[in-house]
């Protein structure tokens, strides 16, 4: 990754907080750093050490939950909910919607995900939900197996 993506995703995560009337503050942009350096999904612990590490301070964890929880709300990062992992959204400018849910495909071998979008499937979900009179607050829909990658191996 080089600066120029870094610099994009970052100005991008401020104006989006702006939006919403609130600041990216020291500790979000930490947060959000250590998830863009990293290849795979990090645990809020990891995030926790790597944040501690490089910033020599005694960083707490409900900081470090209180900025994945601001990031996850502007939609620049996913939280994993099956193994409670993080890591930045693949597509920026879309999922920004509580009711919407990528599909994820997470792979077992090395932790990767991937991003899909099935408008179709949301939608279904979506009336399926609203049939049975149910208010949909949050969709995750999370598919676990070996990525393209793996298997090739
Ligand atoms: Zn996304
Ligand atoms: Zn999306
Ligand atoms: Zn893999």
């Amino acid at each position: 990754m080089d600066n120029l993506y870094f610099d994009a995703a970052f100005a991008d995560a401020e104006k989006r907080a702006i939006q919403i009337g609130e600041r990216f503050t020291e500790p979000r942009k930490q947060v959000f750093q250590s998830l863009l350096n990293s290849q795979s999904p990090l645990k809020a612990y990891d995030i926790l050490n790597q944040v501690s590490n490089s910033h020599e301070k005694n960083t707490k964890p409900p900081t470090i939950y209180r900025a994945l929880e601001f990031l996850c709300r502007i939609g620049v990062v996913h939280k994993i909910e099956s193994d409670a992992s993080y890591y930045i959204c693949s597509h920026n400018n879309h999922c920004k919607s509580a009711t919407h849910s990528p599909l994820f495909l997470i792979c077992k071998n090395c932790g990767q995900v991937e991003e899909i979008h099935i408008n179709e499937l949301e939608n279904s979900i979506q009336s399926a939900a609203l049939n049975s009179g149910f208010a949909l607050s949050k969709m995750m829909l999370e598919v676990h197996g070996i990525c393209a990658k793996c298997q090739n191996n």
